[in-house]
């Protein structure tokens, strides 16, 4: 059996990721300190002798005696409101975290898959965003501490591919939606559906006319999954390519879960970008993937989670 580390594993992504290597047929490790992921989110594998949970924070030296296959980092504060109460964290977790998770890698002579993000593309100046576009970001704005250790974190492992030939892959992660966000990390899914259920006012920020394109968790994972299993070694974006926005999507969801909530406008945050929209060419190329869950009936099964939590 092929051994798969996952940082971030108790996350949102990283533990429906580690669920699909399961699925796949993989052993798995996940590695997590705990500071925006939990253990619920990975609770239902207690018991699975083909998984183990570490706590710890990947920003410190890694060593897993096991032999390792493929390295998977994905542990980040990943919301805007994680990273402005964690910026810190977020820039060490992308800097020397992504350092350390490629050393493992190394030492393992294992495959290296990023985790990295459409934030690298900032407030964009070209739309849809295409892999080739270098971005228009601001690094001493207050997503620049997320934005910037990415964009560290692709320069770092694009030099330990060139310089160490390893086996890297880079995803560019845009929305995504699903079971298992958090309901209090301020995004606009958990944000709009708690709202909504409570039938309180829901928070358009700015005039609601800046653009977003969400993909549903499993549709993100399978890509992510081809992506590491193919010998791709630059940026892949992955994301559904259905843009609306922030009010359509607010509108949406107030017509799907049946409430009364108003909708109410508060001020944009900073750099928040107008518009986005991955260009998934490359992906549909190289790994015959495209999104296939709506987002009506993405959104129905995020409801269903969410109901009984909020
Ligand atoms: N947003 C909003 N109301 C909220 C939370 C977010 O209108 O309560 C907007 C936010 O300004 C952004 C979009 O929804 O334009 C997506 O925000 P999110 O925090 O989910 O992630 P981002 O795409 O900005 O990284």
């Amino acid at each position: 059996m092929k051994h798969a580390l996952v940082t971030g594993g108790a996350g949102f992504l990283g533990s429906h990721l580690g669920d699909l290597l399961l699925k796949n047929g993989w052993r798995v490790t996940a590695m997590d300190n705990l500071i925006t992921g939990d253990t619920a989110n990975i609770a239902h594998n207690a018991g699975n002798p083909d998984f183990r949970f570490v706590q710890y924070d990947v920003t410190n030296y890694l060593f897993l005696p096991e032999k390792v296959d493929l390295v998977l980092h994905f542990a980040s504060p990943a919301s805007p409101i994680d990273y402005l109460q964690l910026p810190i964290q977020t820039l060490k977790v992308g800097s020397l975290g992504t350092h350390k998770a490629l050393g493992l890698a190394k030492a393992h002579g294992a495959a290296f898959l990023l985790a990295s993000t459409s934030e690298v593309y900032g407030d964009p100046l070209i739309h849809p965003q295409t892999e080739d576009y270098w971005g228009n970001v601001n690094p001493v704005g207050p997503r620049g501490v997320y934005d910037e250790a990415k964009r560290f974190a692709e320069a770092m492992t694009m030099a330990y591919h060139r310089y160490h030939g390893l086996d890297t892959k880079i995803v560019r992660i845009f929305n995504t939606y699903g079971p298992r966000m958090r309901l209090n990390d301020g995004r606009v899914v958990p944000a709009f559906i708690s709202q909504a259920l409570c039938g309180e006012p829901m928070t358009v920020f700015g005039d609601g006319s800046q653009t977003r394109s969400f993909c549903y968790v499993s549709d993100l994972v399978e890509g992510i999954y081809r992506l590491s299993q193919s010998d791709e070694h630059d940026p892949v974006n992955i994301g559904n390519p259905r843009e609306m926005t922030v009010l359509q999507f607010a509108e949406l969801i107030r017509d799907i879960t049946g409430s009364k909530s108003e909708i109410v406008f508060r001020e944009l945050p900073v750099d928040d970008p107008k518009v986005r929209q991955p260009d998934i060419s490359r992906a549909r190329r190289i790994l015959g993937w495209e999104p296939r869950v709506p987002v009506e009936e993405g959104l129905k099964a995020t409801i269903e989670y969410f109901r009984p939590r909020v």
